[in-house]
């Protein structure tokens, strides 16, 4: 199959092309389009054989579920079974945006779509591109990340098409994306909501519009067997090809321990990298450093991870090491992608 790549300016929207891209999705076919979190891989989210086709191409396991993407709140009823008072809050708070929410599902959503749980996620996000590509869809677009299993989420178009071209039938290039980590995932379908993935929407954000709500417990730990509950947490995503070691402690000691464990990997062959900060870089003594931004504003971390995670995979570098980031705010959901990848590997000085 031949991958066609069309590129959409957000702020000049040709909605011809975007229509031919819906028209896809209808005949049950993929593509890719750009969000404000990461770029998605969308099929009909309410055709069984769209869904298949995404686990297809991803080499998804398919007990992992996929996150409904919608692009207006009326078209929320039709897909879930009822719409919790919080989730409404919720909603008019944070939508479109980068947070999606579990409900019941209704009849409508296929369980090849939620791989085969009576919830399903969804999603309003808030890129323009997406939600008239949605619109354009017919209005319900599944779509998990458009990586391979297994790959970083691609935050521009051209890791889409590394990972999906040829198999897929296009692409919607939207440049770079303004988050670079998938969205906040909160489970509506209990009494309190609990959130099972941090995002941009931090824990902070949703309390100042619900009061209290809870973290599910194995979401920046270890799972020791535990089964997270958003079933896609348990696969160990995001990892590199290399050995990755997260470094925590005061900036001095930091620095001076990886560059004594950089020389000694050296000495035993690896090819070695680094992932530090705008101030901290310049210190390391690894063949491949880099810089994840700013430790003052941790946006720019966020955005950054996965194009450093897959650049040092194609430099083929062995031993990684990584400083580690504050866990407030979006440092939190920049710690749970990092703490993954390292497959939880962390030294603390
Ligand atoms: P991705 O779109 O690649 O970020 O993956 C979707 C994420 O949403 C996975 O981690 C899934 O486990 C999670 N998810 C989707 N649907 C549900 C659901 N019904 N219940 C819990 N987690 C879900
Ligand atoms: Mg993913």
């Amino acid at each position: 199959m031949e991958t066609r790549v069309i590129q959409v300016d957000e702020q000049h929207i040709q909605t011809g092309l975007l229509r031919q891209a819906g028209e896809i999705i209808k005949a049950g076919g993929l593509v890719a389009f750009p969000t404000e979190t990461v770029y998605g891989l969308g099929g009909d989210a309410l055709n069984p054989d769209s869904s298949r086709k995404i686990y297809e191409a991803k080499g998804r396991p398919s007990d992992n579920p996929l996150i409904v993407h919608i692009c207006r709140m009326e078209d929320l009823a039709y897909i879930v079974e009822e719409i919790p008072e919080a989730a409404l809050k919720l909603a008019e708070a944070f939508w479109p945006g980068p947070l999606t929410m579990i409900f019941h599902k209704s009849a409508a959503v296929p369980h090849e779509t939620t791989g085969g749980l009576d919830t399903v996620a969804v999603r309003m996000p808030s890129h323009k591109t997406a939600l008239s590509f949605i619109r354009e869809a017919g209005g319900y677009v599944a779509a998990p990340s458009a990586n391979r299993s297994g790959r970083p989420s691609p935050t521009c178009a051209k890791y889409v098409t590394e990972d999906l071209a040829g198999r897929i039938e296009m692409v919607i290039d939207g440049g770079g994306v303004e988050i670079g980590l998938e969205s906040t995932i909160v489970d509506m379908t209990e009494e309190d909501p609990v959130i099972l993935r941090p995002g941009y929407i931090t824990k902070e954000m949703l309390e100042s519009v619900l009061g209290s709500v809870r973290e599910d417990r194995t979401m920046m730990s270890d799972l020791n067997g535990q089964a997270p509950r958003a079933p896609g947490m348990k696969y160990r995503h995001y990892a590199p090809k290399g050995i990755l070691t997260i470094v925590d402690g005061e900036e001095e000691r930091v620095t001076a321990y990886i560059n004594e464990r950089l020389d000694c990997l050296k000495r035993e062959g690896h090819k070695t990298g680094v992932i530090g900060t705008d101030t901290t870089i310049a210190r390391y003594r690894g063949d491949v450093c880099k810089s994840a931004g700013s430790r003052d504003d941790e946006r720019t971390v966020a955005r950054e991870l996965y194009r450093i995670l897959r650049e040092f995979d194609d430099e083929e570098v062995t031993a990684i090491f990584s400083e580690s980031f504050d866990t407030a705010g979006i440092g939190q959901a920049v710690m749970n992608r990092l703490l993954k990848a390292a497959g939880h590997h962390i030294v603390y000085l």
